[in-house]
């Protein structure tokens, strides 16, 4: 028989699953293998261990989903690097917003990533697409998991020049990356931290947001705010009022995260609002689907 592998290539991780007539027969979980993360050694050596794991005998078509997919040849030079282990398979790479709206069951709509990164992009029913953000934390990532963590820096960077005291939320992101100074911040952020690092820092500003830390709560309403905002360009874009897809670990896992997004996009007329319950990787088996269906490309 011939097997398809998916990929859901993060910032954080490689999960890839090997599929048999649309149903997954195995899955494996690596390093990251985004170029946008990590370098092109370590992203050889994850995928190395993926496609190890997985077995490529018998493999034929590959799809990879992967953040910093933006132009043709950043899709070909991932490409090249998937086909050295499959040679014979045809390969796709698409952007990673396309499996979140594919894990959806979706079609048609807008899919929003709340992750490390921060993106949003759909597709309506002519086939149209339109994106908004996703342009990498140097350049934008508003309310993304790392700009939350970076606020929070900022936050407590600002109350020490006024020569406060450090509040609850500064206390808690000091205790967290075990400082006791927050004039030692500026260093940590600047050597030896990536943003993966401070993206794994806003889980406490959520726990400080729902403690009632005004600083806190700022931060968090503006991640929405900012989310809100990319949607709602997507969906002036195409025309349409959703299904809104959210992925990405706040979008997944963040409840304040998910309330504080669908009031304001609610309340912007989109009512249709999803929060991804299962793995983005299984969009592939979506995107196969289709195509195997004879409506894909
Ligand atoms: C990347 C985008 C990606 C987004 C969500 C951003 O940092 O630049 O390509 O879609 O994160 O994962």
């Amino acid at each position: 028989g011939s097997d398809a592998i998916g990929l859901d290539i993060g910032g954080t991780k490689t999960h890839g699953i090997r599929l048999r007539n649309g149903a997954v027969i195995a899955e494996a979980v690596a390093g990251s293998a985004n170029v946008q993360n990590v370098s092109v050694e370590a992203a050889r050596a994850s995928l190395a261990d993926v496609f190890t794991r997985l077995g490529t005998r018998g493999v034929t078509r590959v799809i990879a989903g992967s953040g910093g997919v933006d132009t043709e040849q950043d899709a070909a030079a991932l490409r090249a690097l998937i086909s050295t282990h499959v040679p014979d398979a045809a390969v796709d790479v698409v952007h990673d917003t396309r499996l979140i709206l594919a894990a959806g069951s979706a079609s048609e709509g807008i899919a929003v990533i709340a992750g490390t990164g921060s993106v949003a992009w759909g597709t309506n029913a002519a086939g149209r697409q339109a994106r908004s953000g996703g342009w990498g934390y140097l350049l934008g990532d508003e309310g993304s998991g790392y700009w939350i963590g970076r606020e929070a820096v900022r936050h407590s960077l600002r109350l020490n020049n006024l020569g406060r005291e450090p509040d609850a939320l500064s206390t808690a992101l000091l205790q967290a990356v075990d400082l006791s100074n927050p004039t030692e911040l500026i260093g940590l952020f600047h050597g030896g931290t990536d943003r993966r690092y401070w993206a794994g820092k806003a889980g406490l500003v959520f726990e400080a947001a729902r403690a009632g830390s005004p600083a806190a709560t700022d931060i968090v309403h503006t991640a929405a705010e900012h989310l809100a905002g990319l949607t709602t360009d997507v969906a002036r874009l195409l025309k349409i009022s959703g299904p809104v897809v959210v992925g990405g670990g706040l979008g997944m896992h963040q409840p304040l995260f998910q309330d504080l997004l669908r009031t304001r996009l609610n309340a912007a007329g989109l009512a249709d609002v999803r929060y991804l319950n299962q793995d983005p990787v299984l969009g592939t088996a979506y995107l196969l689907g289709t195509e195997r269906a004879g409506h894909g490309s």
